[in-house]
């Protein structure tokens, strides 16, 4: 009788797998949500075809841009807001002020959340930002502060403006309303959302079969949460920093040699101006970047050239249409497949944001190539 038992239940189990297996998959499809912030995170994993053929690896790209506000940053902000919530800083509908120092994504999550859950953004940024992001903060009903951009010692500077701005409010005893400043750069609340959220779904995602971690940095937090938690769960996981032309780690990269010399602060505006590519190229150490350098095995120096062409590549080949961040990391993530990584290799890069924020810059001069068809030629280039 047990035998027969055993193999009723095993013939039923198995009856009931793939039923069992699509229950699991169609619940987080179908689960109401009750907010914009229950949507953040939980992204997918898409294989990039194109590039895995060409390169004998499994390439895919962590698509960030499917959280509500487009980018990772969502899951930054909405972390940064609920630990002040936590500490009782701040409460809804009581006129309370976020303050950032922003021009890009971080701004927009800020903002988008603010307005979900009753408070106000206020947003400090240089007065060249692109349109495209200006109106976008707008549209989201951000308080927008445009400073006149200049260095990060300077009082002035846009990081620092909002800090002031948060302060001030902060110590006025007249005020029934408070402010904080988000400070994506040294918030520690910026990389242990990427611990816990990021790194871990893409660990879930790949069943652990994971060679290579590839992404920039912008403040840190991406790369150094998910260097810690790939490193905590497979230390021959290699985590790779993809890092654009004019960055200030630029000259500190070399050939997978970490850093030996620190670039001064105070050089930002140079850098920026030498890429196109925006949201990443750190040119001093935060330290959201400094609880995860000793943990990035190497570092890829990406060209404009390069992830222009690797912007129209995926747009022929995958159609997708991704910010200049993105191309940056797949163009690291092509680069190993060819030289570090064993066939069939995973390698998974961020899909930090779409192109649509960066139609004015990096997309108005990618749209001047043609498609390339060879991925050896962008890498050679
Ligand atoms: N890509 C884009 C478009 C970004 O805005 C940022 C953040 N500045 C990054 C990548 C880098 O992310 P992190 O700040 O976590 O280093």
């Amino acid at each position: 009788y047990k035998g027969i038992h055993a193999a009723l239940i095993l013939s039923l189990v198995v009856a009931l797998y793939p039923w069992l297996k699509n229950l699991k998959k169609s619940k987080g499809k179908q689960a109401k949500a009750e907010c914009l912030a229950d949507l953040i995170g939980n992204t997918p994993l898409l294989k990039i075809r194109s590039l895995s053929e060409a390169t004998g690896c499994e390439i895919y790209a962590k698509m960030e841009l499917c959280n509500p506000g487009g980018s990772a940053k969502d899951r930054v902000a909405l972390a940064i807001i609920k630990d002040f919530e936590d500490r009782n800083l701040i409460k809804p509908n009581r006129g309370d002020v976020i303050f950032e120092g922003t021009s890009g994504s971080t701004g927009i999550s800020i903002a988008m959340l603010c307005k979900s859950l009753g408070y106000t953004a206020h947003i400090c940024l240089p007065d060249d930002t692109s349109d495209e992001k200006v109106n976008l903060l707008r549209m989201y009903g951000a308080v927008i502060e445009k400073v006149k951009p200049a260095s990060i010692v300077d009082p002035n500077q846009y990081v620092n403006a909002a800090k002031t701005g948060a302060d001030r409010i902060a110590s006025d005893s007249s005020s029934d309303n408070n402010a904080v400043f988000a400070d994506q750069f040294e918030n520690e609340c910026n990389w242990k959302v990427h611990y816990e959220t990021t790194a871990k779904e893409i660990w879930e995602q790949t069943g652990g079969k994971l060679n290579f971690f590839v992404s920039g940095a912008g403040t840190g937090g991406t790369i150094a949460g998910c260097s810690i938690y790939f490193k905590q769960k497979n230390a021959t996981i290699k985590t790779i920093l993809a890092d654009p032309q004019g960055s200030g780690l630029y000259n500190r990269v070399q050939y997978g040699i970490m850093y030996d010399t620190v670039e001064k602060e105070g050089t930002r505006r140079r850098h920026q101006v030498d890429t196109l590519v925006e949201g990443i190229g750190l040119n001093r150490i935060t330290k959201n970047f400094s609880r995860g350098e000793m943990y990035i095995d190497a570092a890829e120096k990406v060209s404009d050239k390069q992830a222009l062409l690797m912007a129209r590549y995926l747009n022929e080949n995958e159609g997708l249409f991704l910010g200049s961040s993105s191309c940056v990391n797949a163009v690291a993530s092509a680069k190993i497949a060819f030289t570090k990584a064993k066939k069939g290799d995973t390698i998974v890069f961020v899909a930090c944001d779409s192109g649509s924020r960066h139609l004015s810059k990096f997309w108005k001069e990618a749209l001047k190539f043609d498609a390339p068809s060879d991925l050896r030629g962008i890498l050679n280039t």
